[in-house]
């Protein structure tokens, strides 16, 4: 019986990328559900050619348009924010592939460990917004959650088989692309420079946080969230060529790494067939090629970003929460040229001291802090 997936968000790059994967390893996996944000187009394409039971569109502007174009499929069309939460708990769903962005992937996130549904995640914000109720949900219903982030991928892979006490997780970072840029340039840098990450190819938001190092603050709670380590056992180590892809050092002093070249497909498929390993015939690392491999410590003034997200970890409650809202809303200032690449984490600092502070958050008074916070951050933006 093939198993079957609810892939969230399968018009963005992991999305497209774990329909890739289903094609490829033919009568494994089926596509029980897809969906979009507004990308009634390409789903519509999608549920051609993958036939799903059922498929959602967040934008509810785009149903009538998405419905018309599949109807002389068997494919039920739904819309909306909640329907993605709904399907995600049905009966003919097994594996959730959260491949959402942003604070939008926390409550299907919740709703597919809550129903006891394998959750392969890529959806950071996810954990970084909500770690604690989801882990302890997925705790509570048997629901085991196996990372897709490349990193977090390579330490799960590292540490299966392992019994005995980590010492410290070891996070590699590309830089991003202005790892070599001074720090007083970064003022005058682009949308278009930011948009250029030098080893993968992924969504604009992703590619943004990568280049301010939000996005390795943000892996650094992903990664205490899914390995029960403190901030202090979880370091970040730039490594440029992206091949090393993460590190567990055990209580012995042994270090474990995975390895490979830069291809989100490898840890999507691997979350997909986990424990076992499927055949692939991606491009494969060649060590005859004379790399070398090269890691230096991160520049923690230029990249003010990664102590921010270790302040929040520190700090919990809704800390990260409002760090993680406060960021949405200032890379989509700075996508659409509203504000410069330094405004980004200047923004996050003043809606950090800003916004109100609750230690043991529910999910109730995330979805406030994370309202409030995008407020104090728009009006940041807007003075
Ligand atoms: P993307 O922007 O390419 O795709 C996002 C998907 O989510 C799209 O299908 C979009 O339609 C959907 N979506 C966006 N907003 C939505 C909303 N409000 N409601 C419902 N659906 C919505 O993003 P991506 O690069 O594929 O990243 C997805 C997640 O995976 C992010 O959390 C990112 O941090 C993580 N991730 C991505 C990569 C990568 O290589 N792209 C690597 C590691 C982790
Ligand atoms: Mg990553």
């Amino acid at each position: 019986m093939p198993q079957r997936i609810a892939l969230l968000g399968s018009t963005g790059s992991i999305g497209c990328q774990t329909l890739d994967v289903i094609r490829r390893m033919d009568g494994m996996f089926e596509a029980a559900v897809l969906t979009a944000h507004s990308n009634w187009e390409m789903l519509a394409a999608q549920a051609r050619e993958f036939m799903p039971d059922s498929v959602v569109i967040a934008d509810e502007r785009w149903y009538g348009d998405l419905r018309k174009a599949l109807e002389e499929l068997p494919v039920k069309v739904y819309a909306g924010e909640q329907a993605i939460e709904q399907v995600v708990s049905g009966g003919g769903v097994d594996v959730v592939v959260n491949a959402l962005v942003g604070y939008a992937g926390m409550m299907p996130s919740l709703a597919a460990v809550s129903a006891g549904k394998k959750l392969a995640l890529a959806n950071k914000e996810s954990l970084v917004v909500a770690g604690k109720l989801i882990m302890d949900a997925a705790l509570r219903n048997n629901a085991p959650v196996i990372p897709i982030d490349s990193e977090h991928s390579a330490i799960f892979q590292s540490l299966t088989g392992e019994v005995s006490p980590v010492r410290r997780l070891i996070l590699t970072a590309s830089g991003g692309p202005f790892l070599r840029t001074p720090r007083e340039m970064l003022c005058d840098v682009t949308v278009e420079q930011a948009l250029k990450h030098p080893n993968w190819s992924m969504g604009a938001k992703i590619t943004v946080d990568s280049a301010t190092m939000v996005n390795k603050g943000f892996e650094v709670i992903e990664a205490h969230w899914l390995f029960g380590l403190p901030a202090e056992k979880i370091d970040v180590l730039v490594h440029p060529q992206s091949v090393v892809h993460s590190m567990v050092e055990f209580c012995d002093g042994a270090i474990k790494a995975q390895l490979g070249t830069p291809d989100m497909r490898v840890p999507i498929q691997y979350a997909l067939t986990f424990p076992v390993r499927n055949e692939y015939d991606g491009a494969r690392f060649d060590f005859s090629m004379a790399q070398s491999f090269t890691f230096e410590p991160v520049d923690r003034v230029k990249f003010p970003a990664l102590d921010i997200a270790y302040d929040c970890l520190r700090r919990g409650g809704t800390a990260p929460c409002v760090m993680n809202a406060a960021n949405e809303v200032a890379v989509e200032a700075f996508l659409r040229g509203r504000i410069g690449y330094v405004d980004i984490v200047h923004t996050i600092e003043r809606t950090l001291a800003a916004a109100e502070f609750t230690p043991e958050p529910d999910i109730d008074t995330l979805a406030h802090s994370n309202d409030e916070a995008r407020k104090i951050a728009k009006s940041i933006i807007t003075n």
